[in-house]
């Protein structure tokens, strides 16, 4: 079988097949310099958010978890929100380059490049509803494709369309307060279906996580028993 690199093209036949004996179920469609220029989020992380906490001031992490998610639980109306985020990959250079080519430059084909580590973490997160964050019409209009749906679509599993986004991502330049406070981002098609459902979310980066917020909040409104996410990058 002839495999070339998804990101630099190079012909990854032979590399396959000493990685396959080393790592028979870890086939990537990356070939072994790009791999490597993943930095996979593995230990000393934030307990809700995955952030890396190596490179944080002792000051402003408490009890394995970052300042950031305290002060989310201590804001009464983001309290209970999102239950936990699971991040693959810290977002670094070249993995925004990965990312942007995927989803900017409309190359489909590099969400394949996420799949074994996607579809692992699918698999460890148990959950009864996946649900792949919505994009805006119009982005979707300008992108053609929603890239947390295609993450799904590529390892096979099945997300549910039950989320719309009301408001348009452009909204995003905004500040913390300006967007926090805005009404509401998302609707939810049917809220019966999401009751007692314990729900994973899927998104491409988790930045300052308030659009998943935004989602886990309505979804928890509608009866969700748990709401949990998976990222590709923590940002
Ligand atoms: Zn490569
Ligand atoms: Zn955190």
């Amino acid at each position: 079988m002839t495999n070339y690199c998804l990101y630099c093209d190079t012909l990854i036949m032979n590399e396959m097949d000493w990685i396959k004996l080393i790592f028979p179920k870890r086939e990537s469609p990356l070939c072994y310099k790009c791999k490597e220029k993943l930095e996979p989020i593995t230990e000393n992380l934030c307990d809700v958010c995955s952030r890396p906490l190596k490179d944080l001031d002792s000051k402003f992490v408490a009890n394995h978890t970052c300042l950031d998610c305290v002060r989310w639980e201590l804001d009464a109306r983001w309290k209970g929100s999102l239950d936990k985020n699971v991040s693959i990959y810290v977002y670094n250079d070249f993995l925004k380059d990965l990312i942007a080519r995927f989803k900017f430059r409309g190359d489909y084909e590099l969400a394949k490049a996420f799949s074994p580590e996607i579809s692992a973490q699918l698999k460890s997160l148990e959950h009864d509803l996946l649900v792949a964050i919505p994009l805006s019409d119009e982005r979707l209009k300008e992108r053609g494709f929603n890239q947390s749906e295609a993450f799904a679509r590529e390892t096979g599993f099945v997300t549910w369309d039950i989320l719309i986004r009301t408001h348009s991502e452009k909204q995003s330049k905004k500040s913390r307060e300006e967007r926090l406070s805005q009404q509401r981002v998302f609707q939810i098609k049917q809220p019966s279906i999401v009751q007692g459902k314990n729900i994973l979310l899927l998104d491409d980066i988790y930045t300052t996580g308030s659009t998943l917020r935004q989602a886990a909040k309505i979804l928890k409104q509608a009866g969700a028993a748990q709401v949990r996410s998976l990222t590709i990058a923590r940002g």
